[in-house]
């Protein structure tokens, strides 16, 4: 039974160590409602999707990278 426990406990961890890193590489982004590439109408987080996103940090990584 314990053992389970530590393992729930481990993995619970885990997550929370990987969210905490997530939020370190990506600066407080406000959800806006909308997307920050294409300014589509978003209901939750800053992105309409998974290519938007892409696009947004390729163009925040070149602009960081230029300057
Ligand atoms: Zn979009």
């Amino acid at each position: 039974m314990t053992d389970q426990l530590d393992q729930a406990q481990a993995f619970e961890e885990l997550r929370r160590a990987d969210a905490l890193r997530d939020q370190a590489l990506k600066p407080a982004m406000p959800a806006l409602g909308f997307c920050y590439n294409c300014d589509e109408v978003v209901f939750e987080g800053c992105f309409c999707d998974t290519d938007c996103r892409d696009d947004y940090e390729k163009r925040e990584r070149q602009l960081c990278s230029s300057r």
